[in-house]
């Protein structure tokens, strides 16, 4: 079959039941194509769309996202997750600010070399917003893919990922009108998000019915084969929140990189013994009492953190030396109260539940 028709079936599709209400579509700029690929990046449209108009009202354009603090890039992003994403985008607002006179490239190359943006999302800003003709492969496009090709390998795999961008490559159409190579990587994305779903294909209405080689098969969901399996290990941690006579929390900044690195969060600790440590080494006053609260888990895609926080009884602080408190990478928190910094979402949860 010659691959425009597998392009014009997914475009006709696309021209009756695409997506065209989200609301980076409406004005697709380089800028907020690129914003709204970044967001999507492990998370579903519906969680993103909240998230992406609060960033583009306060970020409306790179030269802002640019010059912002980083804390206050980092709190539009708080609760999504994958922060490393918005350092990255906000380091890369920068070179785009001072390598390309604040405007962002139009070159698969140039782009590639920005943090945080590889191929994938390189070809969706270059189809989306320039309307060139680029392959993308998202994770939907990816499993549409496999499963016309009933190819079974897992994409993480490196010669799978580059088969996977063969037949990407293979597939896009060339000599269209320059806005239908948008349409073109649009409807990709959508026929992998509403009808080749992860779980339950809805085949009957897909345009690639009729030579899906997975369908076919009789069992698309086979492919693309999945990641080898690995148990997700259980991690430990305590967390204190350390109350002052002004009943405001000691707050941390975490280290980049590293998990929640640039956000704000409760001093954390592998056991009591290094909790006193720690206390002892900052603080003159006897280690105060303390309460257990109920513990809870989080999961990162890698690990399970069990996390048990412990509240002291308010008390006054003074720190053994002076300048440790003027560090900037901790302060006293009001809980309840606005805070420009941006907080891990279970951090934010904990100061709702307990009401200090
Ligand atoms: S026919 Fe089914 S499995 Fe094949 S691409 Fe369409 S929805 Fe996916």
């Amino acid at each position: 079959m010659p691959p425009s028709t597998f392009a014009n079936r997914v475009l006709h599709w696309f021209d009756q039941h695409g997506r065209k209400d989200l609301p980076w579509q409406q004005t697709p700029t380089p800028y907020r194509v690129w914003v709204s690929e970044i967001m999507l990046q492990q998370t579903q449209v519906s969680t993103v769309i909240p998230y992406y108009q609060e960033f583009i009202t306060t970020f409306p354009d790179v030269i802002t996202l640019a010059n912002a603090e980083q804390d206050r890039v980092l709190q539009y992003w708080a609760g999504l997750g994958y922060y490393s994403r918005a350092r990255n985008l906000h380091k890369a607002a920068q070179q785009v600010r001072d390598n390309f006179q604040g405007v962002i490239p139009d070159t698969l190359d140039a782009l590639t070399r920005l943090s945080g943006i590889g191929r994938s999302t390189a070809g969706a800003i270059l189809s989306l917003a320039f309307h060139q003709p680029q392959p993308i492969l998202d994770g939907n496009v990816k499993r549409v893919l496999a499963r016309y090709h009933a190819l079974s390998g897992w994409p993480g795999k490196s010669a799978v990922q580059k088969h996977l961008w063969t037949l990407a490559e293979s597939h896009l159409p060339t000599g269209l009108p320059a806005p239908r190579h948008a349409d073109y990587t649009q409807a990709m994305m959508d026929l992998g998000a509403t009808v080749c779903t992860r779980n339950k294909p809805a085949c009957l209405l897909c345009p690639l019915q009729a030579d899906c080689q997975g369908l076919k098969a009789g069992n698309p969901t086979a492919y693309p084969g999945s990641k080898p399996r690995k148990k997700i290990p259980d991690k430990h941690t305590l967390m204190l929140l350390l109350m002052n006579d002004k009943r405001q929390v000691l707050l941390q900044k975490r280290p980049a990189p590293g998990i929640w690195g640039g956000l704000w969060s409760l001093p954390q600790f592998e056991n009591m013994t290094a909790c006193h440590a720690w206390y002892t080494q900052r603080y003159t006053e006897p280690f105060p009492d303390t309460e257990e609260l109920p513990g809870f888990i989080h999961t990162f895609s890698h690990f399970r953190l069990h996390v048990q926080p412990f509240l002291t009884a308010p008390a006054p602080y003074s720190p053994k030396d002076k300048g440790v408190m003027e560090e900037n990478d901790s302060l006293w928190y009001n809980s309840g109260t606005h805070f420009t910094g941006g907080l891990p979402a279970p951090v934010k949860k904990l100061f709702k539940r307990i009401q200090l």
